[in-house]
């Protein structure tokens, strides 16, 4: 089952759709479930307005590789992710992205909280893959290097959530982060520091510090983190101690930031600049996505720093996968409709 899905995935991107339950208070407020899962494939929205190929009840049906409904658990989802992780090991370069307005339920899918039952993807791929690793050690004398880095794209920014004394220049500066491909073709961004991990735990420990650092950081810039990209990349390098080859492979985690529109009206300045930015670098993956979907000679991937930071990690031999994380509440209908068909174009 295991290579059945591997062999699937190759080269290709997979786009999955996952709905949030109403929460708490939209229930009180006496929101509507405009969404309904028909089948594991299939996403049915009512009352869609202003959008085109609507069914004659008024509804709008979406399919996907695979549609999440409200009740879906963290588990359920991480089982359909998890053949990523065993790729990366192989040596493939993955990606998992998760696009959707702000509140759709993005950083919970990705991150989600501490706890076994409802941590989200990232600590539930970290578990796994020292799982596998051993796995592996166990077989064959092989030797695995494991190590990550965090960037966060804020404005058309690089931000280093690692970043530390080796950061900076001697005259107090910070160095220029810069992405570059090394001989192998594996994207790499200079002076941005990667932090080795021999344990599961110490993963962790370098993932929270991270988040950490996006807060404080994004605190002092007066910014929401729902407005920047986060990019939390695991680098797995194994070595056959017997054959001497080596297999260099890497699973990057990606909380884009909220796709909502901003209202065009009274919106200005830093905000304006914000909004454009991301829709900029989300058009972008977009426009990537499309053009290797269609199987374009150009992939734009150089038009936006999301996508030159990603670009070994969608297309070519990489796979991809994307959640559209969407509301199920009357109020952002909307959006869910903008983000639905995103994801489709996407496809
Ligand atoms: P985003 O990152 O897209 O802005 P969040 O992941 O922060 O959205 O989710 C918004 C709120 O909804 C959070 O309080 C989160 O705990 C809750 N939530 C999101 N998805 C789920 C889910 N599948 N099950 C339960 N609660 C969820
Ligand atoms: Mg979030």
């Amino acid at each position: 089952k295991y290579f059945n899905q591997i062999e699937d995935m190759k080269g290709k991107i997979r786009v999955y759709c996952r709905v949030r339950p109403l929460s708490g208070s939209e229930k009180e407020r006496g929101c509507d479930n405009v969404t309904n899962i028909t089948d594991e494939y299939t996403i049915v929205v009512k009352n869609p307005q202003g959008v085109s190929g609507v069914q004659a009840d008024g509804n709008r049906a979406y399919t996907y590789d695979r549609c999440f409904g409200p009740d879906s658990t963290q588990r359920q989802v991480f089982g359909e992710t998890e053949h990523i992780i065993q790729s990366a090991l192989d040596g493939y370069n993955c990606s998992i992205f998760a696009y959707g307005q702000t509140g759709s339920g993005k950083t919970y899918t990705m991150i989600g909280p501490e706890d076994d039952e409802h941590q989200g993807i990232a600590r539930r791929a970290i578990k796994r893959l020292f799982e596998l690793v051993d796995r592996v050690k166990a077989k064959q004398q092989t030797s695995f290097e494991i190590s990550c880095n965090m960037m966060e794209l804020y404005n058309d920014q690089l931000v280093d959530l690692f970043a530390d004394e080796s950061s900076y220049t001697d005259d107090g500066k910070l160095k220029k982060l810069d992405i570059k491909k090394n001989y192998s073709g594996m994207v790499f961004v200079a002076n941005a520091v990667e932090k080795v991990a021999e344990t599961p735990q110490q993963l962790f420990d370098f993932m929270n510090f991270g988040f950490e650092s996006r807060h404080v950081a994004s605190t002092l810039m007066n910014a929401e983190s729902s407005r920047s990209h986060l990019v939390f990349s695991i680098m797995i390098r194994a070595k056959n101690l017997k054959t001497g080859n080596t297999a260099v492979g890497k699973l990057s985690i990606v909380d884009l930031a909220g796709s909502e529109r901003v209202g065009k009206s009274g919106v200005s300045g830093d905000q304006l600049r914000e909004a454009m930015n991301i829709n900029q670098s989300l058009s972008s993956l977009g426009a990537v996505i499309s053009a290797l979907t269609k199987g374009e000679a150009h992939i734009p991937y150089r038009n936006n720093k999301l996508t030159m930071l990603m670009s070994d990690s969608i297309g070519g031999n990489a796979k991809t996968l994307m959640f559209v994380n969407i509301s199920p509440a009357d109020y952002n209908s909307e959006e869910t409709h903008i983000s639905l068909a995103y994801a489709s174009r996407v496809k």
